[in-house]
């Protein structure tokens, strides 16, 4: 069995009426289904509770105060695992809610409790859905990307890759959204000060992470033996390609 890590962004999974793009979660779905077919257990960490939670409280605009967050992701958390839940159902498959706190992977005991957990939910063909518990946790909510807990759980489960699913097709040698000429990298070898440099300021509204969260991952994911491909997550046939080794976007090769 070979594990891989998918990483879905806010934006990606965002969707108009109830906030969750259901053709998206059918398609990824589908995707992980045909993987299991092949041997890949996935475990999906996903972003995007706070957001939905926000459109069922009918906060068009995300409030500027943490509790408010807070009770959104607590509103959001239970709708986004449903949704996810159908999807996912409607292909055979089970999934089950994760939901981790840095202080669950900072101690070694509790790291090693979600760790076993983890494994076993994959030993019982359960498509784990992680996300940070951002009810009670608000560091995930202040400093807030789910990247950096792609990659941890990446390391935890002993992936063989990790895929993150964005809003963009890549990484590119600068912002493409403030620089014209920006050209896609297809390949990044090693995480040097130019690669730092293009991952420049965090992104767009709803995500929080920007490159920089993903870059950090992929140094973390790094050392630990685990390449990255980060690419456009509604292009048809993302992950299969990934673990194809014929991504559509960035890979980061870990040495
Ligand atoms: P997600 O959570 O869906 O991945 P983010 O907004 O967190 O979305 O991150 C992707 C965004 O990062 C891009 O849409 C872009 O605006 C921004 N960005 C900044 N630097 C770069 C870069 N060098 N290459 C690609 N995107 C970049």
């Amino acid at each position: 069995r070979r594990v891989l890590v998918v990483k879905i962004g806010s934006s990606t999974l965002a969707g108009p009426d109830d906030g969750i793009d259901r053709r998206f979660l059918d398609a990824l779905a589908d995707q992980v289904a045909r993987l299991r077919d092949s041997g890949w257990a996935t475990v999906v960490v996903s972003s995007g509770a706070i957001a939905c939670g926000l459109v069922r409280l009918g906060m068009a605009e995300r409030p500027a105060d943490l509790p408010s967050l807070q009770a959104a992701a607590s509103v959001g958390q239970p709708a986004f695992a449903a949704a996810y839940g159908e999807a996912f159902a409607a292909r055979g498959l089970t999934t089950s809610l994760v939901l981790l706190t840095r202080h669950d992977t900072a101690e070694r005991s509790t790291y090693l409790h979600a760790r076993d957990a983890l494994m076993r939910l994959l030993d019982l063909g359960v498509v784990p859905i992680v996300n940070g518990n951002d009810t009670v946790s608000v560091e995930q909510i202040r400093f807030g990307d789910n990247d950096t807990l792609g990659a941890l759980v990446a390391c935890l489960t002993q992936a063989s890759l990790c895929v993150i699913l964005s809003d963009i097709n890549g990484f590119y040698d600068a912002n493409p959204r403030e620089c014209s000429d920006a050209r896609l990298m297809r390949r990044v070898e090693r995480i040097d000060q130019q690669v730092i440099d293009a991952a420049g300021a965090a992104g767009t509204g709803l995500g929080t992470g920007g490159m920089v969260t993903k870059v950090r991952a992929a140094r973390a994911l790094g050392l630990a033996g685990i390449p990255l491909v980060v690419c456009q997550g509604r292009e048809p046939d993302a992950l299969a390609r990934a673990v194809r080794g014929d991504h559509a976007g960035t890979l980061f090769a870990s040495p």
